[in-house]
């Protein structure tokens, strides 16, 4: 349930209303906007007798939200979320370009990459530590020592690091991690998403390989509803009957999700296509279409990458992709 406050509103009476919604066991979450105060009411809303609450003189309406998923909604929360992540922020306006290998492989390999990048206009390295590989005879990633890697990368550039957590036993971990990765195959272990929900570190949600938007919301929801509110969205494509590429990218989810919630969305067009060749073309949709920010695997020597080769650009291939990605960013804007 929503209730939307009349301008003017003063912020004690909000604080009054707020107290007698908490007296009846009902978290209120506050959106301020330019022109109206909005109440997000999580709860058994059962107990408000909504006839009461509309006859309040400062309140404009109330409505019932008919989506299961509450505090991502936009309709709770009508500005974007804005996350900061070191000096680069996320949604609202702000882009961030998340660039580097699939997996830490090296020292050489992840301060390569990262100082590669970064010179290239990256603001976040990217780099698996622990990987979910389909065989278990597949390169299983660094796991802890692979986060020490990011993290002298982190400190050789400055770039916060994005990696991809597997298991919440590992969390500790993570304790100098930017941003925690909850990966396409871990979309839906709630258990995880619960645990994370704690924590205050941004999450980045990957979109399972064959969910529905409302159940990317729906897992976006477990999160906030534990008091983390820093979640962002990635579509990496979904599975289809297609083979030419790895996934199909869906480029409508990114208006969809913007319209549907407030968390900044993020494209992966290196998952979605599993082809270098292909990933340009894809970010730049992906920024026309109005991501919050783009997700690339780039590897100093794909071919002899132990992981998703065929599908990281080199250096080279990663500058050209972001400056044509922030020429498309001036036009859109
Ligand atoms: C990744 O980003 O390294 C990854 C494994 O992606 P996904 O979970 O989308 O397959
Ligand atoms: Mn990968």
């Amino acid at each position: 349930m929503i209730a939307i406050l009349k301008h003017g509103t003063t912020p004690e009476q909000t604080q009054h209303l707020v107290k007698w919604l908490e007296h009846l066991n009902i978290g209120v979450h506050i959106s301020e906007g330019e022109e109206v105060t909005v109440l997000g009411l999580i709860g058994d809303t059962s107990r408000i007798d909504m006839d009461l609450l509309s006859s309040l003189d400062i309140v404009e309406t109330v409505k019932r939200v008919s989506e299961p998923f509450k505090q991502v909604n936009r309709k709770f929360h009508p500005l974007d979320t804005v996350i900061e992540i070191g000096d680069a922020k996320i949604g609202g306006g702000h882009f961030a370009m998340i660039a580097g290998p699939c997996s830490v492989e090296s020292e050489e390999q992840i301060i390569g990459v990262a100082m590669a990048v970064k010179q290239a206009g990256a603001n976040i390295l990217r780099g698996g530590a622990f990987k979910p590989r389909t065989s278990p005879y597949a390169f299983q990633g660094m796991k802890d020592e692979g986060i020490k890697l990011l993290l002298k990368a982190k400190e050789a550039t400055g770039l916060p690091i994005v990696t991809e957590i597997m298991n919440i036993s590992t969390l500790d971990l993570f304790a100098d991690v930017d941003v925690i990765q909850v990966g396409a195959r871990n979309m839906q272990n709630f258990d995880l998403l619960k645990e994370l929900g704690k924590t205050n570190k941004p999450i980045l949600l990957k979109r399972g390989l064959a969910n529905t938007l409302q159940e990317l919301l729906m897992s976006a929801e477990y999160i906030l509803s534990e008091g983390n509110e820093n979640v962002i969205l990635c579509e990496r494509g979904i599975r289809t009957f297609e083979t030419v590429t790895r996934n199909t990218l869906d480029l409508s989810a990114v208006p969809a999700l913007h319209e549907l919630s407030h968390l900044p969305v993020v494209v992966d067009p290196s998952h979605a296509t599993g082809k270098a060749k292909l990933v340009p073309s894809m970010a730049f949709a992906a920024t026309a279409a109005g991501a919050d920010g783009i997700m690339v695997e780039v590897h100093n020597n794909p071919a002899c990458a132990l992981c998703d080769g065929a599908q990281s650009l080199t250096p080279e291939q990663f500058a050209a992709l972001h400056r044509k990605v922030m020429q498309i960013r001036e036009v859109i804007l």
